[in-house]
């Protein structure tokens, strides 16, 4: 017997799936008809429960409220012409929620009950996957301390969820960022590597300010010295100086993103030079002076790629060239056709649902 045939089923007496226009679909604020629950108690995970989704009734002093242990993921499931359901690379994400768990003291869930989990989710909200181009189920799992105690340590139960929001292209428009000089997202020793739920509070004020100056995001630079280009928002950054393609390596404050390393391989393979290596705002100002600043992009499941028009630091601005075939589009659209199954997917990155 398999995980899948434990999974108990509780279907919603009234699906929403009408009230939704999947012509129009904006980001993360319709969700579908189920969830998959676990919760962790006495020392285990249960197994995993499909239901309606509906809203949890919770203790004032559930810890997630007073010590924020919480993580959480990101992917996305993809319908090809033929109705066939996709996730790319889906087991690094439940690596990667396990990594982050174990980091803020958060019992790791089971592969079986993520992977097989998910899995029946997808078939039992298949209807919810959008076909239109660009659009997708994004997938939201999470962990977070259910249990009781204004003491100051890790709680002794939990919740799993997983929930899915079919989406429309994540769509930024024009994006000018201002390179960090006093806040930092993420600290050595500290909890940048982990997709934990705080990490995100703490970078909102920051941004706000940085909003407020008349920017979109805030490229976020090392806590030490601030002359290390680390992440963009809550991506990865790329900076093409010339035609290298430029990252900074993943560390304790840089989280080690999927689509991040998959760009990295396609790029390889596309014949584009990389270098990982830690990346100075000197130098990226130098080459913003003298021209060789060609592209800067953000790189993470919801935009994918997601190019950067501008960028201010302290009292200067920069605007950043109009290429005719710029590597973020290329590499964009080579990785989501492996997604969608609309191309030749040499990585074995695919997993069919
Ligand atoms: C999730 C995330 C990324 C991107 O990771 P992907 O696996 O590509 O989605 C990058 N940086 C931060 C801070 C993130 O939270």
């Amino acid at each position: 017997m398999t995980l899948t045939d434990t999974i108990k089923i509780t279907k919603t007496q009234q699906s929403k799936i009408n009230e939704v226009d999947f012509n129009n679909l904006s980001f993360g604020t319709v969700f579908s008809d189920h969830m998959l629950i676990s919760k962790y108690k006495n020392g285990a995970w249960e197994t995993p429960e499909i239901t309606p989704f509906q809203p949890l009734t919770l203790d004032p002093s559930s810890k997630i409220f007073h010590y924020g242990q919480s993580v959480f993921e990101g992917m996305k499931a993809y319908k090809d012409k033929d109705e066939n359901i996709f996730l790319f690379r889906p087991e690094d994400n439940c690596k990667r929620l396990n990594i982050s768990a174990k980091r803020m003291a958060i019992p790791e869930v089971p592969e079986a009950y993520f992977m097989e989990g998910l899995k029946a989710l997808l078939k039992v909200d298949s209807d919810w996957i959008p076909t239109k181009d660009g659009s997708s189920l994004y997938v939201r799992p999470f962990i977070f301390a259910s249990g009781n105690g204004f003491h100051a340590s890790p709680a002794d139960e939990y919740i799993f969820i997983i929930s899915t929001a079919p989406s429309g292209p994540y769509f930024s428009g024009k994006v000018r960022v201002r390179i960090e000089e006093k806040y930092a997202r993420a600290a050595n020793g500290g909890v940048g590597f982990a997709k934990a739920g705080g990490n995100y509070a703490g970078q909102f004020y920051p941004t706000q300010l940085a909003i407020d100056a008349g920017y979109n995001q805030v490229i976020w630079t090392d806590d030490n010295t601030h002359e290390y280009i680390e992440e963009a928002g809550a991506m990865n950054v790329f900076i093409r100086i010339n035609d290298t393609l430029l990252t900074s390596p993943t560390s304790d404050r840089i989280l080690d993103g999927i689509t991040r390393k998959s760009i990295l391989k396609i790029a390889e393979d596309e014949g584009i030079k990389t270098d990982v290596r830690k990346i100075t705002v000197s130098e990226v100002m130098e080459a913003a002076k003298n021209g060789n600043l060609k592209e800067i992009f953000g790189a993470g499941t919801a935009a994918v790629i997601s190019p950067i028009s501008g960028f201010g630091y302290k009292n200067e601005d920069f605007d950043l060239p109009k290429l005719d075939y710029p590597f973020a589009l290329r590499l964009k659209k080579r990785i989501t056709d492996i997604q969608t199954n609309k191309a030749e997917d040499k990585f074995g990155w695919r997993v069919k649902v």
